[in-house]
């Protein structure tokens, strides 16, 4: 059909900042509290409808584990989007993610359109809670020219929107 759309989704970030659970979210509509970590990559697909066209989404799911790091350009070289996600009550995730978006810059295709993921909103009872200042997350996506979001995979908070959004960014062919 030429009216689908593919694009090659790549998802990045930290080990346990939640790529598995908001891919199974965006997917499945669904959330598994003890999510069983990613080996490698997992592939997923997912349409869309979008106003006038359908959006296929080709999704790799990549392990955040060190050991596998070596893999992810793999994974992102032909990619048109990625998801670089990191836990907003844990800085060090926060860090690796500006550690994916410099790569992605480097090494992944000129045109990727990459959004910056604040996930685990659900985790915030109080300000307190939160260990990544929105405000530093947004001027990181400003500087980088990063769409930005504040999701969680177990509500489901913001999580379409991503996709969406991407999907909006991404030119037709
Ligand atoms: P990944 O390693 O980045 O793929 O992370 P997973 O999707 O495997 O999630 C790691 C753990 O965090 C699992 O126990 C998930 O249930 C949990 N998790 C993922 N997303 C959320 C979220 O939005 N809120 C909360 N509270 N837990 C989450
Ligand atoms: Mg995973």
């Amino acid at each position: 059909n030429s009216n689908v759309t593919s694009i090659k989704l790549v998802l990045l970030g930290e080990a346990a900042v939640g790529k598995s659970s908001i891919v199974l979210r965006f997917v499945s509509n669904d959330f598994a509290e003890n999510k069983e970590p990613t080996i490698g990559a997992a592939f997923l697909t997912q349409r869309v409808n979008m106003a006038d066209h359908t959006i296929k989404f080709e999704i790799w799911d990549t392990a955040g584990q060190e050991r596998f790091a070596s893999l992810a350009p793999m994974y992102y070289r032909n990619a048109q989007a990625a998801l670089v996600v990191y836990d907003v009550t844990k800085p060090q995730s926060f860090i690796k993610a500006r550690h994916w978006v410099k790569e992605l810059h480097e090494q992944a295709s000129k045109g990727i359109v990459i959004a910056l993921v604040g996930n685990k909103m659900d985790l915030l009872e109080s300000e307190e809670d939160r260990k990544v200042a929105k405000e530093e997350a947004e001027k990181l996506s400003q500087e980088e020219n990063l769409l930005f979001f504040e999701t969680s995979a177990k509500t489901g908070d913001n999580v379409n929107e991503v996709f969406l959004a991407i999907g909006e960014k991404i030119p037709l062919k």
